[in-house]
């Protein structure tokens, strides 16, 4: 797959250039373009053309029906979005297979629904009323597209992740330039193939390849001709993003790092909790926002679930690799942190001997901690890898208060089989989403999102359409 620029209608990969490392194996898979101050500016005025052109004025049945175009062309494409994605990450066949394309297709899908046949909800009411000291007036609502939206997503779900923000965007009429993760671009650029055969106007999506700081992401997202930003990723990039946005006052939708926790209460069925924990913390190598890295379990059961806990973790196979050799030493970084921090290392700690290829490709060893206090810097900074530090508690409240004391609040888990706990506890949790003995169980239009260093604002269904469009109040004095 070769990666290119998509600029107003147009493929090109001109100017400087960057090899794409495969994270299985540590191969090279080809070379990604760099996009210059100019790419960029192209793009965001081919954006600006698009919206003054007949994408500009489109409705919201056109609209719709280009997103099912979109969804169809993926579908088609189903293996090659599937190879792209599996070579870019190195995650397992299966969770691209299950995970990230269907989740594309579905977001498309999703946003076509949401407009289609109904528009009057997505974007008109009317309240007949008062105006103070004006008489009786009518006044309604009209929401507008918020013009050239930028979109930077991060590497650890690049085509879900991109197209959870492409397809509401365009459903609500904006024009698009995305900016995905230089370790993942190939997925982006076959999207870019599919759109193009999707008969939207050119222009209406555009897409540029390259880095963040001092590159494509920041000339972008300090672009003035950027109307809004919507961002995935860490949080200090967030805070550089903001920085740089602050300039034109460009409004932000962020979705930031976690250090979720987990809550183990002792009434909770013991094997769901451990299958559900091997779930939210390893899955795809921990490389996932919502994954769990702290786990708080009452102490009648904490010794039982960390013997158990540990063993499954040793006992995992088949797992991706990190995604690049710099996260992977950041996550062994962290094990060495954890350990001159005194921890115990239940299970892993290390990088597993495969004796095959996998050898030179970018693994650690699933890994089980203990014994830290809550001020060490595994308990307490996102690590983002297949890693959790297990810890004892006594009280409902003692566990809120390990729970909450946290710059972080995307997500949370709580295992518990008392249902007034459950409801108790829930909505003390200062995370955006509170799974109760789930985890990762999502319905596109329910609020997605964290408070506090996780993020700004919410994703899904209507509030996705709230972001990408803008009211604006039309009064008439009666
Ligand atoms: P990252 O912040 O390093 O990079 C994300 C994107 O931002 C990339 O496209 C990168 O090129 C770009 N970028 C970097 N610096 C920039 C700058 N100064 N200006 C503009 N763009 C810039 O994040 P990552 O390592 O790709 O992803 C992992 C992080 O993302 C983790 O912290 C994880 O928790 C977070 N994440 C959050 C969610 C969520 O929904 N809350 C989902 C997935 C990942």
């Amino acid at each position: 797959m070769k990666a290119e620029h998509y600029v107003g209608g147009v493929f090109r990969s001109d100017g400087p250039s960057f090899p794409l490392i495969a994270p299985a194996d540590g191969s090279e898979l080809g070379t990604v373009p760099e996009a210059t101050r100019e790419v960029v500016d192209d793009a965001v005025t081919a954006a600006q053309r698009a919206l003054r052109g007949s994408w500009g004025t489109s409705g919201t049945e056109e609209r719709a029906a280009a997103l099912r175009a979109v969804a169809d062309g993926i579908q088609a494409r189903f293996d090659e979005f599937v190879d792209a994605e599996v070579a870019d990450t190195g995650r397992p066949r299966e969770f691209a297979r299950t995970v990230d394309v269907p989740r594309a297709i579905g977001n498309f899908r999703a946003y076509a629904d949401l407009l289609y046949g109904r528009p009057e909800r997505a974007y008109t009411t009317q309240v007949p009323g008062w105006s103070a000291g004006a008489g009786q007036a009518l006044n309604y609502t009209v929401r507008r597209p918020l013009g050239v939206v930028a979109i930077i997503s991060p590497w650890n779900l690049p085509l879900l992740l991109s197209t959870w923000k492409i397809a509401p965007a365009l459903a609500c009429g904006n024009a698009v330039v995305l900016k995905p993760s230089e370790e993942t671009p190939s997925t982006a650029t076959l999207l870019a193939r599919v759109i193009a055969g999707a008969g939207l106007p050119d222009g209406a999506f555009n897409l540029v390849h390259g880095h963040g700081p001092a590159a494509a992401g920041e000339f972008l997202t300090g672009h003035p001709g950027v109307d809004a930003i919507a961002f995935t990723g860490e949080s200090a990039t967030g805070a550089a993003i903001m920085r740089n946005a602050a300039d034109h006052v460009t409004p932000v939708s962020f979705e930031l790092g976690g250090k979720n926790p987990a809550l183990v209460f002792a009434d909770a069925d013991l094997d769901a909790a451990v299958d559900g924990t091997v779930r939210s913390s390893f899955t795809h190598s921990g490389q996932i926002c919502l994954c769990t890295e702290r786990v708080y379990v009452e102490r009648p059961i904490f010794d039982e679930f960390v013997v158990r806990l540990g063993e499954r973790a040793s006992a995992l196979d088949g797992y991706g690799p990190m995604i690049s050799a710099a996260h992977r030493d950041k996550v062994l970084s962290y094990y060495r942190i954890a350990r001159e921090e005194g921890a115990t290392v239940v299970a892993g700690g290390g990088v597993p001997a495969f004796g095959d290829e996998r050898d030179t490709g970018f693994h650690v060893e699933p890994t089980v901690l203990t014994g830290l206090p809550e001020t060490a810097r595994a308990v307490r900074e996102e690590i983002f890898g297949p890693v959790c530090h297990v810890a004892p508690f006594d009280t409902e409240d003692e566990a809120l208060a390990l729970a909450n004391d946290s710059p972080y609040g995307l997500a949370s888990t709580l295992w518990t089989r008392d249902l007034s706990r459950a409801h108790r506890v829930a909505p003390r949790v200062e995370t955006g989403i509170v799974w109760v003995n789930c985890w990762n169980l999502r319905d596109l239009r329910t609020p997605f999102g964290g408070v506090k260093a996780s993020g700004i604002g919410r994703e899904g269904g209507e509030y996705s359409l709230d972001f990408f469009s803008e009211p604006v109040n039309v009064c008439i004095q009666i």
